[in-house]
């Protein structure tokens, strides 16, 4: 990567080792300006590379000084505060040339919200919705898959694929603004259903005296197969990189898969798409 001045907020489970992988690749010159309302995680991270990570006071503090700036935090209203909080946020700097990629998994409404101010302010920065999935082993891996919400042939995408491949492994352009977080949705109501599926499937073995390990093995070669069942087995010891083996550290938190499942049946709602498990 070259000289990059690259920007992160949002440090969290996610947000955290996505930054520690992006300082891989930072070139020589590079920063990341980091911010966090946490003080302990922006300083954990200033650890890892004091000569590289500005721990900064505010988002607005990050987009002044960065040019590529990523965020990471849970909720839709938590962007809100980051990007239209009167005086910290981002768009109390001046933003002229600046990109920015939210990689949240929120509602769309925000997000256009969010792109549209930018855009009607300041018409040469640009703004992306840039969901990820792969959970804390694949940002910690570099291993994430990116849905982008914009087409093929967008201007920014080779500028933006160097900074996202040290953090990821597939970038997906969807086609259109916010459609990276309707991919989003769309895997995450899969996914949870299939986690209450494993749930339910490994459970009934285990209560007949089956070992968990065995079925979760005859699993991974039948048609039960999923990435669910093979990394983040939900019985505890199956897989000892998955958070239940770990006493539930570093996982997906419930609140975030029900906020993603209230996203995808509203969404579902909004395009009269029929739905049996949602509800
Ligand atoms: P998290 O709660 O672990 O981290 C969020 C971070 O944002 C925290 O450090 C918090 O202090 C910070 N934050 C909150 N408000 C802020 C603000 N106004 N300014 C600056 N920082 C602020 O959440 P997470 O698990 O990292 O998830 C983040 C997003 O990624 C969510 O939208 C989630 O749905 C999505 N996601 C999570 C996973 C996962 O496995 N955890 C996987 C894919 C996508």
């Amino acid at each position: 990567m070259s000289r990059r001045m690259l920007g992160f907020i949002g440090l969290g489970v996610m947000g955290y080792p996505m930054a520690v992988n992006l300082l891989k690749k930072l070139g020589d010159g590079g920063k990341l300006h980091v911010f966090d309302v946490s003080n302990h995680v922006l300083e954990s991270l200033k650890q890892e590379a004091p000569d590289l990570v500005v721990a900064c006071s505010s988002a607005r503090e990050v987009s002044v000084k960065s040019d590529i700036i990523f965020t990471m935090v849970p909720e839709g209203s938590h962007v809100r505060s980051v990007y239209f909080d009167e005086g910290n946020g981002v768009l109390s700097a001046e933003l002229d040339g600046k990109t920015f990629v939210d990689c949240s998994t929120i509602d769309t409404k925000t997000s256009i919200d969010v792109h549209d101010v930018i855009g009607e302010k300041y018409p040469t920065a640009s703004f992306y919705d840039a969901p990820v999935s792969g959970g804390s082993l694949g940002a910690a891996a570099g291993t994430l898959t990116f849905m982008l919400g914009c087409k093929e042939d967008d201007a920014n995408l080779l500028v933006l694929k160097d900074p996202l491949s040290s953090m990821g492994s597939s970038i997906f352009p969807c086609g259109g603004f916010s459609l990276g977080l309707t991919a989003k949705l769309c895997n995450n109501y899969c996914s949870g259903l299939i986690a209450i599926a494993t749930s339910e499937a490994m459970n009934i073995g285990i209560k007949s005296g089956m070992d968990p390990s065995l079925l979760s093995t005859i699993f991974a070669v039948s048609t039960a197969q999923t990435t669910i069942n093979d990394k983040w087995n939900p019985v505890p010891g199956v897989c000892p990189s998955a958070p239940a083996s770990k006493d539930y550290q570093g996982g997906f938190k419930v609140q975030l898969m029900k906020k993603d499942f209230s996203l995808a049946v509203e969404t579902a709602k909004r395009v009269g798409a029929q739905l049996c498990l949602g509800e």
